[in-house]
C-alpha cells in the first residue's frame, strides 16, 4: 500500500492495491477492472480510500469475474460504511462497558472531533450490536461464504478505540471480505488470541491457507502457535513501515558520512574561476555535478538518498578516472560524461 499522502488539512489520502495480482482463488492473473474511491472517518480523521479492483478471467474459476478488492479495506470499514471500524469499536466500548447514554455517546464522537449524527451513533451502535452477535455456529452461513471458495485467507485486526480498555477483535475471511468473527476482549494475550484462532479454525468449512495482520508480537505467537504450517504476512502497510525505520537511519547516516568526503567543492571553483583553459571549464562542470548530486534526494525507503548520492558519486569517480587516463582536454571530457 502507498504512503498516504496529506493533501489538505482534513483529509488523507490513502491508496489501497490488493496484495496480489494473481486471482486468491485459481492462481490465474486477475487483471486490474477499475479504481474507485470511498470516504472514511475514523478516529485518526478523514480518510479517502483510492481502492484498485481486479478480476479473475478464467472462466472454470469459482471466483470468475468476481471483483478482488484490497485486502486491507476491510479492515478500516465494513462495507459502505463511513465511519471506521475503530469508531464502532468505541461507541460498542462506550455503551456496553461504561454504560453511555445515547446523548454521552454523541457527545463523546464529537469531543473527538468526529461531526455526526446522534441517529447514526444510534445506526453505529446496530453495526456493533450485529459484529458481536455474528456466530460461527451459523453453518448455513458459512456455507453461503465458502461454497465458492476452496480456502480462507484469515485477517485478524485487534481494534482499540482506548489506551487502558478493550479490544475489539476482527476475524474475517480476505477473499470473500466476511467478517467471519468479532469479539470484544479486555486483554491482547496470546493465550485469548489462541483461542480465536482455534475457534475460527475448528468452525470454517474449508482450510485457512494464510493469516494477515499489521504483525503485532502478540498476533504473530499465537499464530504460530495455533496455525502453525499456516503462512502470516504482514500487511503490506506495516511491514514498509517497519521496515523503513532502519532502513531510514542506516541511509540517513551513509548520506552524511558521504558529505563529509565531497566537502569543499566551492574553494576548487574559486581557484579556477578566472581561468578560460579547457582543463578549468571540466573541472567546473565536475564541480557542478557534484554539487547537484548533493542536493538530489529520494524519499526513503525506496528510493534511499544515500545510496543515490552513493550511486551518482561512483559515476563521477569513474569519470574523473577516464578523464585522467586520457588527459585533459574538452575532447576527452565530452567523451568521458559522467552519466
Ligand atoms: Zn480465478
Amino acid at each position: 500500500m502507498g504512503r498516504p499522502i496529506r493533501i489538505h488539512e482534513t483529509e488523507t489520502i490513502v491508496s489501497l492495491p490488493p496484495l496480489s495480482t494473481a486471482c486468491l482463488s485459481c492462481g490465474h492473473t486477475a487483471r486490474v477492472a477499475y479504481h474507485t474511491q470511498r470516504r472514511v472517518t475514523t478516529l485518526q480523521g478523514h480518510f479517502r480510500l483510492a481502492l484498485t479492483v481486479r478480476r479473475c478471467h478464467q472462466e472454470s474459476c469459482p471466483r470468475h469475474h468476481q471483483p478482488y478488492r484490497p485486502e486491507e479495506e476491510g479492515r478500516w470499514a465494513l462495507p459502505y460504511g463511513e465511519y471506521g471500524l475503530d469508531v464502532i469499536a468505541l461507541v460498542g466500548m462506550l455503551r456496553y462497558r461504561q454504560h453511555h447514554s445515547l446523548a454521552e455517546l454523541h457527545q463523546a464522537l464529537c469531543d473527538r472531533g468526529i461531526s455526526i449524527g446522534e441517529r447514526t451513533v444510534l445506526n453505529l451502535l446496530a453495526r456493533y450490536e450485529e459484529l458481536v452477535s455474528i456466530h460461527l455456529a451459523d453453518q448455513e452461513r458459512l456455507h453461503s461464504i465458502f461454497s465458492q471458495q476452496k480456502h480462507a485467507i484469515l485477517a485478524i485486526d485487534g481494534l482499540r478505540p482506548d489506551v487502558g480498555h478493550e479490544v475489539l477483535w476482527v476475524l474475517r475471511d480476505s477473499i470473500s471480505g466476511e467478517i467471519l468473527l468479532a469479539r470484544p476482549l479486555l486483554s491482547e494475550c496470546e493465550d485469548d488470541l489462541i483461542a480465536l484462532l482455534t475457534e475460527v479454525q475448528a468452525a470454517l468449512p474449508v482450510p485457512i491457507q494464510g493469516v494477515i495482520s499489521d504483525g503485532q508480537h502478540s498476533i504473530r505467537k499465537a499464530v504460530a502457535s495455533a496455525l502453525p504450517e499456516v503462512p502470516h504476512q504482514l500487511c503490506h502497510f506495516h511491514y514498509l513501515r517497519e521496515a523503513a525505520k532502519p532502513v531510514y537511519e542506516a541511509d540517513r547516516h551513509a548520506k552524511k558520512e558521504l558529505k563529509k568526503q565531497v566537502r569543499g567543492v566551492r574553494p576548487i571553483e574559486r581557484a579556477v574561476e578566472k581561468r578560460t583553459d579547457d582543463e578549468a571549464a571540466i573541472i567546473c562542470q565536475y564541480c557542478l555535478a557534484v554539487r547537484s548530486t548533493l542536493t538530489d534526494d529520494g524519499y526513503p525507503p525506496l528510493s534511499a538518498p544515500g545510496l543515490k548520492l552513493y550511486e551518482r558519486l561512483m559515476l563521477i569517480v569513474a569519470s574523473l578516472e577516464r578523464v585522467a587516463q586520457k588527459g585533459a582536454s574538452r575532447q576527452n571530457w565530452n567523451a568521458c560524461s559522467i552519466w
